[in-house]
Formats: C-alpha cells, structure tokens, sequence
C-alpha cells in the first residue's frame, strides 16, 4: 500500500469503550522497548508519529492509527515494565484481552520479540493469550540490524522454539533503521486487509 495519509483517530484508556472502527485492524503487541512504535512509524513512514522510547508508568493506551481512511494499526500497550505495579498490570492484561476479544475486524495481531533475545515469560504468556483469543500471531524479530547476518537463522530458530510457534506461523524479522522487512509486512498486511 502506498501511504497517503496517517493519523492518530482513536487513544483508549483503561475505561474507555473500545470503539467499532468498521474497518481493518491489524494489531501490534510487545514488550516495552522492544521496537513497537519505531517499526509502527516505519510502516507509515513517519518518524514520530508512534511514540518512542515510552517511559515507565506513563499513561498506557490503546492508540488507533489510521493509514489512507482504509485501516487501522493498533497499538496495544507495551507489557513488562518492572516498576508498574502488579494491579496496574493485571488491569492491562484485561484491556488487550478485551480488545483482542471484542474487536470485529481485527485481520491479524503481530507480535514483536528483539531478535537478539529469547522470548521471556511474558512474551510467551502473550503468545498464548493471543492463540486462545483465536489468532495464530505473526512474529515481528525486531532491531535486525543488531545481529549479524550469521546470525539471524540461529536467533530466529530460538524465538521460533522458545515460543513453540505452530507449524506455519510466520516470523519476519525487521529493522527500523534500514527498513529491512518493511516491504514484507506491508505485502502481509496487504494481503490480510485485502487490499
Ligand atoms: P517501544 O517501547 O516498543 O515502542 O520501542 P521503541 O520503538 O521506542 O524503541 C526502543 C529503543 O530501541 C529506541 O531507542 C529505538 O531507537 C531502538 N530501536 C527500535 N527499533 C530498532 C531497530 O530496528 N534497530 C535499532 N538499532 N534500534 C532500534
């Protein structure tokens, strides 16, 4: 797809109602720092549109972008933050619960792991919740350019191991800085959108 126009439509808070946005969603979920907003902003090619380098215990929310009046990119909050409390987690495990739950349009939830790392506890509790809401979650490998290209097969097996992927599950790893795997997630989500 070619971008024509972005904006930030729709930002819900904890008690917000989820809104019935009519079109296409496709969803993005990881760990906080992961790489979320940047490959976001990549996608629509915008540099800070997605907010970046999001600070422990500010507001959480879910943001609706939408790209050219024909889809969403949804943000959900980022997972893992040691210093938020155990409540406050708990509540936002609900609220991505219940969008991926009440969403109708929902084609598709990427979820992002570094490439560099193994899947924590959360990633993987979040793969499951994403598989038992009845979505097989696209992995993102972000921050490629991190790893050298020996590398990436070894690390992509880990992620694909260690978060048990099901047979067929897609992993596509990304880097924000040379747009490496851009053209791929678009042609994805193209596909998914059916555009
Ligand atoms: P978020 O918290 O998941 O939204 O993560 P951000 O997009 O804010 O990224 C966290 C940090 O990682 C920032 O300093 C980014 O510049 C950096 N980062 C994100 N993606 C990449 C990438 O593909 N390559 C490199 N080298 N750094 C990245």
């Amino acid at each position: 797809m070619v971008i024509k126009n972005v904006s930030l439509d729709i930002v819900c808070g904890i008690t917000s109602k989820l809104p019935d946005t009519g079109r296409s969603e496709i969803a993005f979920a990881g760990k906080s720092n992961v790489g979320k907003s940047s490959l976001i902003n990549g996608l629509m090619n915008r540099k800070a549109l997605a907010r970046t380098s999001s600070q422990p215990g500010k507001t959480q929310t879910i943001n609706f972008y939408n790209v050219n009046d024909f889809m969403y990119l949804v943000d959900l909050p980022g997972y893992g933050y040691a210093k938020v409390p155990e409540t406050e987690k708990a509540k936002w495990g609900k609220m991505i619960e219940r969008y991926l739950h009440t969403s109708q349009t929902l084609k598709a939830v990427f979820l992002l792991i570094d490439i560099r790392h193994e899947p924590s506890a959360n990633d993987k509790l979040m793969y499951d919740w994403i598989v038992n809401n009845g979505y097989n979650p696209i992995i993102i490998a972000t921050k490629l350019d991190k790893l050298k290209r020996s590398q990436v097969q070894k690390n992509v097996k880990a992620i694909k191991d260690g978060l048990k992927l099901r047979p067929g599950s897609r992993i596509i790893p990304f880097s924000a800085e040379t747009k490496q795997g851009r053209d791929e997630i678009w042609a994805l989500m193209d596909e998914l959108t059916g555009f």
